[in-house]
């Protein structure tokens, strides 16, 4: 079999690049091919009437200790600076609270009646101190009927709760993972020692471990791209990938022919089968049973505003009324995000199977805008709405870390990245944990080649 030590890169997603990256410090060529035309997939920054927008509003979590940011620490010679938020506020109508970080806090929570502070208390302290053994024995049930068996009844609770949820597993909680949920609420990709964990319960922290990246991720996208090594060809589609006995052995783009023994497709999983070729039914069988998988879909309205109003960190989450939405002023955190003397704001939402984006927005600034925050609509002289999906995989019963594919595939020489595949997280902490795995997976397999 002839040898190329390159690597064909199928995708310029996060887990695409991020391969690439992990590669080029191991001295490994990559060749990047991404169909659009520009790179990053849902990694990405561009300007709009002077304003830096990002697609979507992305908060990066785990700043300080999360597998992304070691990931970059470990790859790029210098990471950007990363500011962290003030905390969220959830709103339900008229009152605004931040999530309790201690049992005294919580009893003083305005968001919810006494009953509802004795049942935050109890689910609080049984996730904070609950083990990963303990959270895979919930993985063949959803959030909500997890909190059903534990009498978490109270409404307002659970629909604060799923407010939060959302922005990780992309969906309600009657249909979110428990397992995934709970291994969000307890925020945490170690296992803290249970005294820890209570210590926090009983006398909280301040440590919010996110926020948001000076330059935006057009600004990180760069350093990426900066330290890979090989070629990135946008508007380069790949339509076939040949397998020879189970071996990969080229790819065609743009109608040329490639020849390669290593590739790794950022595709996602739910298309990639359509680019097989010459592999038996057994194979593409396997291939074909993540074609069905679904992802979450984001909606963002990003406003600039003609001048400074909100310009503070917080994260605002509004629960009540319906639809939940999420608000961030960006350029409070980078303010060359907007013109001088200005403010970019982003407002984001979830967007469920078949809803309509702009009914959504209308909806969004009608009901949420209008009521709690008109001066960012009276204010604004940019108006740009984003909808696309924003991961790969909800985090529903069967698509959770524990059930998906990846790095390797049943074909020789064919690797899987990105946020359907294995890895745990979701975003671009996921995107780190799949590269992560390939790059282990195709240094350990050049070096059997080479033997
Ligand atoms: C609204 C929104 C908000 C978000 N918020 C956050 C957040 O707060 N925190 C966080 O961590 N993450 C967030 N994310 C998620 C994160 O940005 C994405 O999950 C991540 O970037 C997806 O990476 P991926 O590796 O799955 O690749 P994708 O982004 O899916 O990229 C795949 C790439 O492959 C290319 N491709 C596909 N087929 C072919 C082909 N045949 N030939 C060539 N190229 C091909 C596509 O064009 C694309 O560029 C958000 C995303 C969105 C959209």
């Amino acid at each position: 079999m002839p040898k190329f030590e390159k690597v064909s890169v199928i995708g310029s997603g996060a887990g695409g690049l991020l391969t690439a990256l992990g590669l080029a410090n191991r001295n490994i060529k990559t060749d990047i091919y991404e169909m659009a035309s520009h790179i990053g997939g849902r990694f990405y920054s561009y300007y709009v009437d002077g304003y830096w927008v990002d697609e979507g509003l992305h908060v990066i979590t785990r700043i300080n200790s999360g597998p992304f940011i070691r990931f970059l620490r470990n790859n790029l010679k210098s990471i950007p600076k990363f500011v962290p938020h003030e905390g969220w506020y959830f709103r339900v109508y008229d009152r605004e609270d931040t999530v309790p970080s201690s049992v005294f806090k919580a009893l003083k929570w305005k968001l919810v009646d006494f009953s509802g502070r004795i049942q935050l208390l109890k689910i609080g302290a049984k996730i904070k101190t609950m083990t990963h053994e303990k959270m895979l024995h919930e993985k063949d049930k959803t959030f909500a009927q997890y909190l059903d068996e534990h009498n978490i009844t109270h409404k307002v609770l659970r629909d604060i709760l799923e407010s939060g949820l959302y922005l990780a597993t992309g969906v309600p909680i009657t249909e979110a993972s428990a397992y995934e949920s709970l291994m969000t609420l307890k925020d945490t990709d170690k296992n803290e020692p249970k005294l820890k964990a209570i210590k926090k319960i009983l006398f909280g922290t301040n440590d919010y471990d996110e926020g948001y990246v000076i330059g935006g991720m057009g600004g990180l996208l760069e350093r990426i791209v900066d330290g890979i090594h090989g070629e990135i060809k946008t508007q380069s589609k790949v339509t076939q990938i040949d397998v020879e006995d189970n071996q990969v052995v080229g790819i065609h783009v743009n109608g040329e022919y490639i020849p390669t023994n290593y590739v790794v497709s950022n595709v996602p999983l739910w298309s990639l089968y359509k680019l097989l070729h010459g592999v038996d039914s057994e194979t593409m069988n396997w291939f074909k049973s993540y074609s069905h998988m679904r992802p979450t879909y984001g909606l963002t309205i990003w406003f600039g505003l003609k001048k400074k109003v909100l310009n503070d960190r917080k994260s605002r989450v509004i629960v009540y009324p319906r639809p939940s939405a999420w608000i961030v002023s960006t350029s409070a955190y980078d303010p060359s995000r907007a013109p001088e003397g200005k403010e970019l704001v982003a407002v984001a939402t979830i967007l469920q199977k078949g809803e309509n984006p702009k009914k959504k927005a209308e909806l969004l600034k009608e009901e949420v805008l209008e009521k709690y925050h008109p001066e960012i609509l009276k204010y604004a002289e940019m108006e740009h709405i984003q909808h696309s999906y924003a991961t790969r995989a909800a985090l529903i019963l069967g698509q959770t870390s524990l059930d998906r594919p990846g790095p390797r595939t049943p074909i020789k020489g064919l690797y899987i990245v990105g946020t359907d595949t294995a890895g745990k997280g979701v975003g671009l902490q996921h995107a780190a944990n799949s590269a992560l795995g390939a790059i282990d997976a195709i240094t350990k397999d050049m070096e059997m080649q080479n033997q």
